[in-house]
């Protein structure tokens, strides 16, 4: 399946950013509008449109996005489905799909959503575990670990009956897989279950692109390349003892590999390396 170069061109043409926003949430400031930063705890709006640049670009977090890439992030849409989403609300002629394409796209699309509503359930579902008296010895590791209860719960850590679960966002803060790590597990067991375990690639979840913690990127990350294809990652900080929210300076994730061994050693701070 491949979108024809003059359809992208023409979405980029004529697509404006500005039209992506519900005019309610905008306050037009000199020849910018303003609207709240997805990307942050946003309590006055960061988040500045530039009309004639067409790119939307946050000062806090130091990070923009073109329109393309601002409507793949928000719906949660590989490059393709955006341009062919945007194509037809503009009413741009996207003839180079065939009709196996099409349905299989739509097939696709179907399939992501039910992804969504299943991850959010098992996500629910394993919080839930990890509070009740099955879950007890897994919160005590936890807390042994320095999380606090507030830090668990912001992190939606869960139980599913063997492992610690750790929620794997996307930037939207929706759920697209787990990190499992065995509560008890011996180094150098031979035979026995893998200490980590990270769910399956799917359509939802391809770990060479998602990036840890996504949707938790902090105040002053740093800068990064607006958004395209790939779509911008940008650097977070891991929970933390006490679930602070200040900036400790530590190493950034990178959008590289999920295995958690690989997570534990990008990350020093010490609540991702308790829990990995
Ligand atoms: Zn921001």
């Amino acid at each position: 399946m491949r979108l024809h170069p003059d359809v992208i061109e023409q979405v980029r043409q004529r697509l404006q950013i500005v039209d992506l926003f519900e005019p309610a949430s905008l306050r037009r400031v000199g020849g910018e509008f303003l609207t709240r930063c997805p990307w942050h705890e946003d309590r006055r709006p960061s988040l500045s449109l530039n009309p004639s640049k067409n790119l939307a670009y946050c000062h806090v977090c130091a990070r923009g996005t073109d329109a393309i890439g601002w409507w793949m992030e928000q719906q949660g849409l590989s490059f393709q489905e955006a341009v062919l989403q945007l194509a037809e609300r503009l009413g741009i002629a996207a003839e180079p799909f065939d009709a196996a394409d099409q349905a299989r796209l739509q097939q696709e699309m179907a399939e992501r959503k039910r992804l969504y509503a299943l991850r959010q359930t098992q996500r629910q579902t394993f919080a839930e575990r990890l509070w009740r008296s099955e879950g007890a010895a897994a919160l005590a590791y936890l807390q042994g670990r320095g999380l606090t209860p507030q830090t668990i719960r912001d992190w939606q850590l869960g139980w599913n009956g063997e492992r610690v679960m750790v929620p794997l966002n996307d930037p939207q803060g929706r759920t697209v897989a787990f990190s499992g790590r065995l509560l008890n597990h011996q180094n150098g067991q031979p035979g026995g279950a893998p200490k980590y375990r990270n769910s399956r690639n799917d359509l939802l979840y391809q770990k060479s692109q998602l990036l840890f913690g996504l949707d938790r990127a902090r105040e002053g990350d740093q800068p990064q390349p607006a958004g395209g294809a790939g779509g911008g990652a940008v650097r977070c900080d891991p929970p933390r003892p006490g679930g602070s929210q200040q900036r400790s300076g530590g190493v950034g994730l990178q959008p590289h590999s999920l295995d958690a061994p690989a997570v534990a050693a990008a990350v020093p701070h010490r609540a991702a390396a308790a829990l990995f």
